[in-house]
Order: C-alpha cells, then sequence, then structure tokens
C-alpha cells in the first residue's frame, strides 16, 4: 500500500501516522519527491481501513500494490534511483559505461586494458576474479590475487571497479571491491542475496539465463529488503530457441523495467549476442532503449583470452562503441555519460 500526502504535511499529524503504521507491525519506506512525499507500507495491509487513512487531511491519497515487489517498485520511489561510486554516477540522467575484460589474467593485462578503456570513455573497470564457468576444466579465474590485479589497476587509473562474487566465504577479499557483481548464475541465489542486503556497497544484479522480469525485480527486492538500496540491474540476455547468438538480447526489459522500477538499468551487450562484431549494435539499442549504461567486454588480444573472447572487443573497437554511443544518447536526448 502507498500513502501520497499533501506537501507540507502538518508534523504532528504525520508523526501520528507513522507511529500507527509501525505499531501495526508494518514495515515503513519513506521517499521525499521534490513537492510529494510517499510513504510505502510493506506487510500485511489486508486489515487497514483505506478510508480511514484517506480521511485524514494531510493525506491526498492512497493505493493498494498489487505487485508483490515494494522496495524496487517506481509506485513507491517515482523518482529515479541514481547511484554514486566513488563520484561516477549511474541512474537518472547519468550514463556510465563499465569496460574491461572478462577475466583478470596478468598484472599486464589488466592494467594496459584499464588505461585504454579509461581513455576511450569507461567510467569503471571490470575484471572477473572468480569465474563461474560451465566447464570444471576451464580457466576458473585468478581468485583473490585477480582482485589484488584488479585494485592495481584502480590505483593506477582512478577507476572504480567491479567483480563477481560467486559466495559468501569470497566475501573478505571484496572490502576495496567498489561494486559487487552478483551473475546471471546466482541471480536466485537467496542466500547470497540477503546477504548482499546486509552490506552497503552497490551491488550489480544481472538477469538469469532463464529469469523473468518479475523474477529479476523480487531478487532485487530481497537485498533492497535486507537494507542495502543501492542495486543496479543488467540485462545480460536470456536463453531462447536461437542458436546464432550465444543469447537473446532482450531490449525490450529495459523500457519495462525502467518503468516498473526506480532502480539504475544497464545492459550487457557482449554476454547478451555473445559475438564482438554485433555488440555495437547492441550496445546503440540499449542506448536508445532508455538504459543508464553498459558494462562490455574489452581484451587487448581477445583471440587469446582466457575467457569470452569472442564476444570482447579490442580497445579500438570499444572506442568506435562508446563514441557511438555518445551520438545516440544526444539524439533521444535525456541522458550524458557521466
Ligand atoms: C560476466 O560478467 O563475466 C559473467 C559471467 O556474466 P553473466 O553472469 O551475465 O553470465
Ligand atoms: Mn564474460
Amino acid at each position: 500500500m502507498i500513502i501520497l500526502l499533501k506537501p507540507n504535511p502538518n508534523e504532528s499529524q504525520l508523526n501520528y501516522l507513522i507511529e500507527w503504521i509501525k505499531s501495526l507491525g508494518l514495515d515503513l519506506h519513506e521517499s521525499q519527491g521534490k513537492m510529494t512525499k510517499i510513504l510505502g507500507l510493506v506487510g500485511d495491509t489486508s486489515k487497514i481501513d483505506m478510508d480511514l487513512i484517506k480521511a485524514m487531511d494531510i493525506v491526498e491519497d492512497v493505493k493498494r500494490v498489487q505487485e508483490p515487489y515494494k522496495n524496487v517498485n517506481r509506485k513507491f520511489h517515482p523518482e529515479d534511483t541514481v547511484i554514486d561510486v566513488n563520484g561516477v554516477k549511474i541512474g537518472g540522467d547519468s550514463f556510465a559505461i563499465i569496460a574491461g575484460p572478462c577475466s583478470v589474467e596478468s598484472e599486464e593485462q589488466i592494467c594496459a586494458i584499464a588505461e585504454s578503456v579509461k581513455k576511450s570513455g569507461a567510467k569503471m573497470l571490470r575484471g572477473g576474479a572468480f569465474k563461474p564457468r560451465t566447464s570444471p576444466y576451464s580457466f576458473q579465474g585468478m581468485g583473490a590475487e585477480g582482485i589484488e590485479l584488479l585494485l592495481k589497476a584502480k590505483e593506477r587509473t582512478g577507476l572504480p571497479i567491479v567483480s563477481e562474487l560467486m559466495s559468501l566465504e569470497q566475501l573478505p577479499h571484496f572490502k576495496e571491491v567498489d561494486v559487487i557483481q552478483i551473475g546471471a548464475r546466482n541471480m536466485q541465489n537467496f542466500e547470497l542475496l540477503k546477504a548482499m542486503g546486509k552490506i552497503d556497497k552497490p551491488i550489480l544484479l544481472k538477469r538469469g539465463l532463464s529469469s523473468t522480469i518479475e523474477e529479476l525485480l523480487m531478487s532485487a527486492e530481497y537485498i533492497m529488503a535486507g537494507g542495502n538500496k543501492n542495486v543496479i540491474l543488467c540485462e545480460r540476455g536470456i536463453r531462447t530457441f536461437e542458436t546464432y547468438t550465444r543469447n537473446t538480447m532482450d531490449i525490450s526489459a529495459i523500457p519495462v523495467l525502467k518503468s516498473l522500477t526506480h532502480l539504475p538499468v544497464i545492459a550487457d551487450p557482449s554476454h547478451a549476442i555473445g559475438i564482438s562484431k554485433y555488440v555495437k549494435s547492441m550496445s546503440l539499442a540499449s542506448a536508445a532503449a532508455g538504459a543508464d549504461g553498459l558494462i562490455i567486454e574489452v581484451h587487448n588480444n581477445p583471440a587469446k583470452a582466457l575467457c569470452d573472447g569472442a564476444q570482447s572487443l579490442t580497445p579500438e573497437a570499444f572506442l568506435e562503441v562508446s563514441t557511438s554511443v555518445e551520438s545516440v544518447l544526444k539524439a533521444v536526448g535525456n541522458k550524458k555519460c557521466s
């Protein structure tokens, strides 16, 4: 249920209303807009008499929220959430590009890529240290050492870093990681999501391989219900019957998510399409569809990459993508690269 208040509500009436809601054992989510305040009620609101609340002087309107997700729901929080990652903004008017290799492979590799993507417009550096691989015989990532190397690249370039956490035992290694990625395969690892709710770092939550938009939103709800409000959603392609591409990029999920939630929504064209020559088209389409950013795989030598080389852009191709994305953002006219 949401209660829309009139502008400048009388303070003692507002406190009375808030105390009454809390006394019913409901959680309260307050959202202050430019003009009005919204109170979001989370819990069993079935016994609340809506007319009683509507009759209060300070109340403009009361509505039941049908969707099972509350904290992430735009009805609870009409304004876009803007997440600040060490000065890099994502959401609202700010578009942010995250780029880097699928996996950290060596100090030379991650530092060279970090320097080149920074010059070409990336605002954050990605790099996997703990890798979720389909085969146990494939490269599993450098682990804790990979995080150390990412931190070196961060020190050299100033770029905030994004890396994937696969299990809670790995968390101590992520103290200085700026954004924790929860990958597609863990989108419904509910224990991991609950733990992400207890920390205050931004979480980049990727859509599961076969997850619906609502399932993605419910997973974000797990994190927010635990208290962490810094969640970035990511469309990274879903499984369909198509085999020419690695996954099917669900561009339609971008505007749908943007209308259902106030959280920033970014796109990962690399994993979505899986073939480097199409990454540019998918990046431009995502920007035009209203995404708040992109996460793109870039490798200095894609042919030799230990993971996902086929979808990785060279630094030159990445520069072309980021420049073209800026033109699309100008054309659609509502966002600027942060
Ligand atoms: C990745 O970002 O390298 C990755 C494994 O992504 P996803 O979870 O979307 O497959
Ligand atoms: Mn990858």
